[in-house]
């Protein structure tokens, strides 16, 4: 089995103007500068660049929330991977179930957003994960093969290094619930089958993937207990530093 480099990614979603991005970070890098994981904040695009100037130097990596897959061009509102490569991000995250929710994503784009983010060195935090109706009808499985499926089509072996993949069960994004421990292992050991099937055994040991849902500093040692668990995707529990930084601490 390869061993795996667990990575914790806060998602400050809609959140942290530059001035509150300035006094969270500053708080947070004294208190996760020995963390024995990977950690990386993903931005709101405005607080990019301040993030930047504050990290450089400290264990902390930069992400975005969203990236297009066109290079540049006539699409109003939208972020390059170039434009957010310029500013120093090195992870993005692709396919949260709130763009799926809200703003119509599909699998078909977030694999366009995937390749657009390999293609210019940027690694993607592809989200998947099943909404409450589906997991009550027992159709958790076939909910993320077909995403896991849909969103590395036409991605090559090689590229898969740079991919982090966080299983996110849609009813547990800010709800306060969380999957059990044994149910997203288990979720997650299936999505490992997935990248097994289309890339081989060894790439599927290598893949990182995280829970995402409601992880907070109680719960995070127990779900990363779980041999399938490589770290997580934190909404809620990034918004402030001790909160994020007690999280941290509880990855071993
Ligand atoms: C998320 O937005 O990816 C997330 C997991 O949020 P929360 O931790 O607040 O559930």
């Amino acid at each position: 089995m390869a061993s795996r480099t667990p990575i914790i990614a806060g998602n400050w979603k809609m959140n942290n103007t530059i001035k509150e991005t300035k006094e969270l970070l500053t708080a947070l890098i004294p208190l996760v500068k020995d963390a024995k994981c990977e950690v990386a904040v993903c931005a709101p695009y405005t607080s990019i660049a301040a993030a930047a100037g504050l990290i450089a130097g400290t264990k902390i990596k930069l992400g975005a929330e969203n990236v297009h897959w066109a290079d540049k061009g006539a699409f109003t509102g939208e972020i390059s991977a170039d434009m957010l490569k310029e500013l120093g991000v090195e992870y993005v995250i692709v396919g949260h179930s709130e763009r799926r929710q809200y703003f119509g994503e599909t699998d078909a784009t977030v694999n366009k957003r995937a390749k657009a983010a390999l293609s210019r060195g940027l690694k993607p935090i592809i989200c998947v994960g099943e909404l409450l109706g589906e997991r009550e009808s027992g159709a958790t499985d076939d909910v993320v093969i077909r995403q896991t499926k849909g969103a590395f089509d036409g991605i090559a072996a090689d590229e898969l290094k740079n991919i982090v993949i966080a299983y996110e069960p849609v009813w547990a994004i800010g709800t306060g619930k969380t999957a059990t421990a044994d149910d997203a292992d288990a979720t997650i050991a299936v999505i490992r089958g997935v990248v097994g099937e289309l890339y081989g055994k060894d790439a599927a040991d290598a893949m990182r993937i995280q829970y995402g849902g409601s992880m907070n500093a109680k719960n995070v040692a127990e779900l990363m207990a779980k041999p399938n668990i490589d770290g997580g995707l934190i909404g809620g529990a990034s918004l402030k530093a001790e909160d994020f930084a007690k999280l941290i601490a509880g990855v071993n």
